[in-house]
C-alpha cells in the first residue's frame, strides 16, 4: 500500500494549483457576487486540459488516472465551488456516461469536443417530482419512425442552460419502471423544441448555472440513442457512482479553502494583545479542521484507486462523497466561528465556502440516501 503520489501526480496538482492562485482565486468573489457562467476562464480551462482531465487522448482528452483527476477537481473547486460543479457535471456526468455507454461514432463525434472543452456538457435526469426516486421520472422518448419524440421537463440541470451537448434520461416505455427508461444525446442547438425555462437563484454554487429545461415535441433520430432502450437506469447510475468520487473531491477543496484562510486569519487577528491562533480553543478548531480534511481526502483516493482497478467502488465511492461533504461543511461552519463577525460577512470568502459546502450533501445521491446505499451493502455483505 503506498500513500505517495508519483511525480506526474505531483506536477498535475501543483499546475492546477497554480493556475487556481493565479485565475481562479482572484475572480471568486466577482463569480460567487454575479453568479454568472465565467466562459473566459472555462475556456482557459480548456486549453489546459482540464476539461477532460480522465478521457483518453484519442478522445481528446488528458489521459490522466482517476487520482490526478480529482486532484485537479479538488483544486479548482479550492477556488471556486460552482466552478467546481462546472467540471464535475461536465466531465464525470455528461463526458462519461457518453464514454462508457457511447458506441465509436457517438465517442467520436460528442465526446471529442467535450474533453477538448470546445463543448460544455450537462446531464439531465432530475424532475420537479422525481430526485432521489430516478425511476418515477415523467419525460417521455416516444418511438416515431427511426427516431424518438420527447416530451416532459427536468429540474435542477447543472450546466444546463449553457450546455452544447445534454445527455438526457426519458422513459421509452413507462410501464416497465426503472426498465423503461433511457439515455440520448441531445444537442441544444440543433434540436427543436429544446427550451431552457430558466435557471435557479441559489444559495451558493455560483457561476455554474442550474437549469430549467422542457422538450417540446423534440424529436431526436435514433442514433443519438445511448447503448440499448431500457439501459438508462443502470447507466446513471453506474455514472453517478463514479461521480460521487468527484463530488467527494468538490468538497475537500472547498474544506482546504476554508481551512486556508482560517488559518491565515488566525494568525494575523489580534485579540487580548495576541493573535488568536495563540489561544487552544482556536489551535483544536484548526487541528480538527485539518484532521477532517485529510480523512476526507484518504477516503476519497480509496475509493479512487479501487475505480482504477476495475473493483467495485460503489460503497467506498458513497462513503467519500457522504464523509466530504459533511465534513466541508463543518469545516467551512468553524471557518466563519474563527474569523467571529467578520465571518458572518462578505468582507470574508469564509461564507461563501460554507453555502458552497452544502450543495455536495444534497446532490448526486443526498447523505440520507448514501447512508442507505451504505447500510445495504454492509447488510449484503
Ligand atoms: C444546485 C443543484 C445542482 C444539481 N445538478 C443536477 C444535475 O446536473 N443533474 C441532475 O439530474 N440533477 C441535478 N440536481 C438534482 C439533485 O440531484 C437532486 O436535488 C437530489 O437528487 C435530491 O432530489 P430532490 O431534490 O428531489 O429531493 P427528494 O428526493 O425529494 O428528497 C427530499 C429529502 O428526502 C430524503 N429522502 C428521499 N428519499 C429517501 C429515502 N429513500 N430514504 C431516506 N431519505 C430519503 C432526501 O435525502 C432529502 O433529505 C442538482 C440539484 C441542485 C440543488
Amino acid at each position: 500500500m503506498e500513500f505517495t503520489f508519483s511525480a506526474e501526480q505531483r506536477q498535475i496538482r501543483d499546475t492546477v494549483a497554480s493556475f487556481v492562485d493565479e485565475e481562479v482565486v482572484p475572480r471568486a468573489a466577482e463569480i460567487d457576487a454575479t453568479d454568472e457562467f465565467p466562459a473566459d476562464l472555462v475556456s482557459e480551462m480548456a486549453d489546459l486540459g482540464l476539461m477532460g482531465m480522465p478521457f483518453p487522448v484519442e478522445y481528446g482528452g488528458a489521459g490522466l488516472d482517476y487520482h490526478s483527476y480529482v486532484l485537479g477537481l479538488a483544486e479548482i473547486a479550492r477556488g471556486s465551488g460552482g466552478l467546481g460543479t462546472v467540471v464535475a457535471a461536465h466531465t464525470s456526468l455528461a463526458g462519461t456516461t457518453i464514454y462508457e455507454f457511447g458506441d465509436g461514432p457517438q465517442k467520436e463525434k460528442y465526446l471529442t469536443s467535450l474533453a477538448a472543452g470546445d463543448d460544455i456538457g450537462a446531464f439531465a435526469l432530475s424532475e420537479a417530482e422525481s430526485g432521489s426516486d430516478v425511476s418515477s421520472m415523467s419525460t417521455t422518448a416516444e418511438r416515431d419512425g427511426d427516431g424518438y419524440v420527447v416530451n416532459g421537463g427536468k429540474l435542477w440541470i447543472s450546466n444546463g442552460s449553457v450546455a452544447d451537448t445534454v445527455v438526457l434520461f426519458a422513459k421509452t416505455d413507462p410501464d416497465a419502471g426503472r426498465d423503461g427508461i433511457s439515455a440520448f444525446v441531445v444537442r441544444p442547438d440543433a434540436d427543436e423544441g429544446f427550451v431552457v425555462e430558466g435557471t435557479e437563484e441559489k444559495l451558493g454554487d455560483k457561476g455554474c448555472p442550474t437549469a430549467e429545461l422542457r422538450f417540446d415535441d423534440m424529436w431526436l433520430p435514433e442514433r443519438r440513442l445511448l447503448g440499448e432502450e431500457g439501459e438508462g437506469f443502470v447507466q446513471a447510475l453506474q455514472t453517478l457512482n463514479g461521480g460521487r468520487i468527484t463530488i467527494a473531491a468538490r468538497s475537500v477543496g472547498i474544506a482546504r479553502a476554508a481551512l486556508d484562510e482560517a488559518t491565515s486569519y488566525a494568525k494575523e487577528r489580534e485579540q487580548f494583545d495576541r493573535p488568536i491562533a495563540d489561544f487552544q480553543a482556536i489551535q483544536h478548531k484548526l487541528a480538527d479542521m485539518d484532521t477532517k480534511a485529510r480523512a476526507a481526502e484518504l477516503l476519497m483516493h480509496e475509493a479512487a484507486d479501487l475505480k482504477m482497478r476495475d473493483e467495485s467502488f460503489v460503497k467506498e465511492a458513497a462513503q467519500a462523497k457522504l464523509y466530504a461533504s459533511e465534513i466541508a461543511r463543518e469545516v467551512a461552519n468553524e471557518g466563519i466561528q474563527i474569523h467571529g463577525g467578520y465571518g458572518y460577512t462578505k468582507d470574508f470568502p469564509a461564507e461563501r465556502f460554507y453555502r458552497d459546502a452544502k450543495l455536495s450533501e444534497i446532490y448526486e445521491g443526498t447523505s440520507e440516501v448514501l447512508r442507505n446505499t451504505i447500510a445495504q451493502r454492509l447488510l449484503d455483505e
